[in-house]
């Protein structure tokens, strides 16, 4: 079986990049220690002591979702509350686990015309009610990038982490594409946490070029009290721990996980450079990471579609391209050849001008199907 032509409407269709590969290979090169106690685990544990600049708690989970829901119930008794986006994974994308795993943390979302979370919105919705009948304020947890590709600077993130601090929150972040913050604003993953005030952080693993697996980074070891045992209670616990912790080693040792990065931003940049200005089709948000989200009129989008692309339009209401380590510039330009011509109104089959006639030279109307 083959794969077919690379699409961009998720960055997880994304294969494993080879320095991941390379370590998982060498990791299955004879037996190891179980459940975590293994040389590999504790060198990709090193590797982002390094990459930090801090002896930070580091631990390996399967995936997104309980890298989130596993860090915020840490920080956080059942009759706490969390200040999320309205547009957090935490509260779209996974299914009540943050509230599950916390036994009933409440997560308060922020207003639905707010793509990223401020100061002024936290303070808000902290302050709002101080009464025993209401859950208590303890956490904010901000995507870093946004789920619609915006970037928090520095400065951004220090504002807020500052009024985490005056009003007793810990702050937390999904950094499911974290590196990809880090390119687009070229700093040093230092910089863009723990220095900014971030208390724990959740690096994205699999969007970054792995197979699977997350990192959850306690900058604050106090914080990591017990999360072991939170990690096994929940499933997330790997016996044979350094296959998920062994990638890490490449991404982190190699330099991939920046490079990897770069590359998806580079690619969502050139994608919106090559169709800025086609009439009819907008940018729903400013390109600052891996993302374009595009709004057009239904007629161009199906049209894409019968070009056989594949997007999803239920996230940041129109069609969204991602661009993993993988993308092909060459593809990307075929996809905006084919948005500058759907958008112009020129039916198309692959590469050719559409025939509009059958075999048997009777017209045919524009549809391909
Ligand atoms: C992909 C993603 C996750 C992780 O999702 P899983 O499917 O649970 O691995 C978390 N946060 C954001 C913003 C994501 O895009």
């Amino acid at each position: 079986m083959t794969n077919s032509a690379q699409q961009f409407a998720s960055d997880n269709y994304a294969g494993i990049c080879p320095e991941a590969w390379a370590e998982m290979e060498r990791a299955n090169g004879g037996s190891s220690i179980a459940y975590g106690d293994d040389e590999w685990t504790q060198r990709a544990a090193d590797a982002f002591r390094q990459l930090f600049e801090k002896d930070c708690e580091v631990f390996f989970v399967f995936n997104g979702t309980a890298a989130n829901s596993l860090a915020l119930s840490s920080l956080c008794q059942s009759y706490h509350s969390v200040i999320c986006a309205s547009s957090a994974h935490v509260e779209t994308d996974e299914c009540g686990a943050p509230e599950f795993f916390s036994n009933g943390s409440k997560l308060l979302v922020g207003p639905a015309t707010a793509p990223k979370l401020t100061p002024a919105i936290i303070r808000a919705m902290a302050t709002s009610r101080s009464d025993i009948h209401f859950p208590k304020p303890r956490v904010v947890t901000i995507t870093q990038p946004t789920e619609t590709g915006l970037v928090y600077s520095i400065e951004e993130v220090r504002a807020i982490a500052a009024v985490c601090r005056e009003l007793g929150l810990k702050l937390h972040v999904d950094g499911a594409r974290f590196a990809h913050a880090c390119a687009a604003l070229g700093c040093s993953p230092a910089e863009l946490s723990w220095k900014a005030g971030v208390d724990v952080l959740c690096f994205g693993g699999t969007k970054n070029g792995m197979a699977v697996g997350e990192a959850v980074i306690f900058f604050e070891r106090a914080l990591a009290e017990d999360f072991d045992y939170r990690c096994k209670q929940a499933g997330q616990l790997a016996s044979k721990m350094r296959f998920l912790s062994a990638p890490w080693i490449g991404m982190l040792e190699s330099g991939a996980w920046l490079r990897n990065a770069r590359h998806g931003n580079a690619c969502a940049a050139r994608l919106a450079a090559a169709i800025a200005g086609v009439p009819g089709v907008e940018f729903l948000f400013p390109v600052e990471a891996n993302s374009v989200f595009l709004s057009a009129p239904e007629s161009v989008l199906d049209e894409l579609r019968r070009r056989g692309w594949r997007f999803y339009t239920f996230i940041g209401g129109g069609a969204r391209f991602m661009f993993a380590w993988d993308a092909d510039p060459a593809r990307v330009d075929e996809l905006a050849a084919d948005i500058r011509s759907a958008a112009a109104g020129i039916p198309r089959v692959g590469n050719r001008q559409l025939e509009l006639t059958d075999d048997d030279g009777k017209p045919r109307g524009p549809s391909i199907d």
